[in-house]
């Protein structure tokens, strides 16, 4: 079985004080809890070392929502690998579909940022998802088959340890709407499909693949519960310390 992961994005939320305090909070909530699953949560880059200094010595990993292509150099406002392995992140998401929508991230820049943080020793978070429009013209397994083979035709095999992928269907992010279970479970066993076709059976059973999209502790623990669901990438929820912590108790308990 996979270990899951459960993910918290927190977006472009909580400076540097705010972080510290709400790390602190989410560390006090799983206290005494010996959790065995994958706890994650990736703030804004200004608060990374806040919130890395908080997590020291609990379960919880720290990672960052975006990063450069290039090493270091002329470009402004750009974070690198290395800085964010200087600070203390392990994961890094890459091509969230804020930055699709908003900063005209195309899949070609999704797989070459993929590969860069593979290649620096990194694990990977690759959001995939479709819009409403995409889904209601039955379209939506075609968009997600071209955003997961962007990147995996790129990627090799070897690095499927590292290698984590976030279904997060557009429609659902910050919504309050959420993929019914069968949804999320069909999806994620086409795109381990995909995965299968490319890297071959053994690899594609080790990817985890996480749902993303108002995960809650109402619903979490039917999504949670689907055979390939292998966690949760979570905004809203991930937020306050007591509705994460609800999350990670369900995943626990799974
Ligand atoms: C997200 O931003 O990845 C997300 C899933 O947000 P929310 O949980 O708020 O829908």
């Amino acid at each position: 079985m996979r270990t899951l992961l459960i993910a918290g994005n927190w977006k472009m939320n909580a400076g540097p004080t705010e972080a510290k305090e709400l790390a602190e909070s989410m560390v006090a909530a799983r206290e005494g809890k010996d959790d065995s699953q994958d706890l994650l949560i990736c703030p804004p880059f200004i608060s990374i070392p806040a919130v890395a200094e908080a997590f020291s010595g609990s379960n919880f990993k720290v990672g960052a929502q975006n990063v450069s292509t290039e090493d270091n150099g002329a470009y402004t406002g750009e974070i690198s690998t290395s800085m964010l392995k200087d600070a203390g992140c392990e994961y890094v998401i890459v091509g969230h579909s804020e930055r699709r929508e908003y900063y005209h991230e195309d899949d070609s820049l999704v797989a070459e940022k993929a590969l860069k943080v593979l290649k620096d020793g990194l694990k990977v978070i690759v959001c995939v998802g479709e819009k409403l429009e995409e889904r209601k013209s039955g379209n939506h397994e075609k968009v997600v088959k071209n955003q997961v083979e962007a990147v995996i035709k790129q990627v090799d095999k070897s690095n499927a340890d590292n290698f984590v992928i976030a279904y997060e269907p557009v429609w659902a992010i910050g919504t309050g709407e959420t993929a019914t279970p069968e949804q999320a479970q069909e999806m994620h066993a086409f795109i381990r499909g995909l995965l299968s076709e490319v890297w071959g059976d053994d690899e594609a059973e080790k990817i985890r693949i996480l749902y993303g999209g108002s995960m809650k502790p109402g619903n979490a623990d039917e999504l949670l519960s689907q055979k390939d669901v292998d966690g949760g990438l979570i905004g809203g929820a991930s937020l306050k310390a007591d509705s994460f912590s609800g999350i990670i108790d369900i995943a626990e308990s799974i």
